[in-house]
């Protein structure tokens, strides 16, 4: 290197693959909270180690703790649908949750559990570097868009708190997929907001400066809500990654 060059941090595949692993690996025997001891298996979370974008839920439910695997029951059925609407398969994101072990009948996460868990999350916001995070349902808004209500912010972005470890992303809100399980009309709005999930990646490629000649050109049609996800697919030119990179477009 000569004087003067920047010194760019990276990280390759593989070190993002171990870094996860080393991460799930504490997950797995960890006893931080009281939900260690109900639990079968921790579910640490998955996914490709090169994702631009990051689901976050809420925990673990039955199917998830018998597993040690995320959104793997029903509500996950329907998130793979809802991805599938938009050309996106599951191992091409990373899926994760609040709290990575069941909470006991499927209650709601407690604020201490919360809070001994987040470190686990922050660490793999900071190795994944996420454009994006889509939170689903309220514990992970509530995490992502402090003080929001997802009746009214579902289908918006914002910029992610760096403190969570996104150091530069945007959490985009849905409902979460078990709510859409209890109503058509969640159901039926759940197809319409992740409908604009491209978009929002491509706004945030854009702010963090990757892509942002290819995407000034398209710029307006990006923009557009008139633009249906397929033709905004075909505009825009997938970044250079490795032969089993994600193709999230
Ligand atoms: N619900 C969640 O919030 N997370 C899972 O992993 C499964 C169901
Ligand atoms: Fe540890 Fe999180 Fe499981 Fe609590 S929920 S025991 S903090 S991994």
């Amino acid at each position: 290197m000569t004087a003067g060059e920047a010194t760019v941090e990276t990280t390759t595949t593989e070190q993002r693959r171990a870094a996860l692993e080393a991460i799930a690996a504490e997950v797995r025997v960890c006893s931080r909270c009281k939900l260690a001891q109900g639990r079968t298996n921790a579910v640490p979370g998955e996914g490709h180690p090169d994702t631009e974008v990051m689901f976050v839920g809420e925990g673990p439910g039955q199917t998830e703790d018998a597993q040690g695997r995320p959104f793997v029951g029903r509500a996950g059925e329907l998130l793979v649908r809802l991805l599938a609407s938009i050309g996106w398969r599951r191992q091409e994101v990373f899926i994760t949750n609040i709290v990575k072990c069941r909470p006991p009948g499927n209650r709601d996460p407690e604020p201490d559990e919360i809070a001994a868990c987040a470190p686990y999350l922050q660490r793999q916001l900071e190795v994944l570097d996420p454009a994006v995070v889509v939170t689903l349902g309220r514990f992970s808004m509530a995490h992502f868009r402090p003080g929001e209500r997802i009746t009214q912010i579902h289908g918006t972005h914002a910029s992610a708190p760096p403190a969570t470890g996104a150091r530069e992303a945007l959490a985009y809100a849905l409902f979460h997929p078990a709510a859409a399980l209890r109503s058509p009309e969640v159901e039926r709005q759940s197809y319409d907001d992740i409908a604009g999930l491209p978009r929002v990646l491509t706004e945030a490629r854009t702010r963090r400066g990757g892509l942002a000649a290819v995407v000034t050109a398209t710029t307006d049609q990006a923009i557009s809500p008139a633009v249906p996800t397929e033709l905004l697919a075909g505009q825009i030119e997938p970044p250079e990654l490795g032969d089993d990179a994600p193709t999230l477009f």
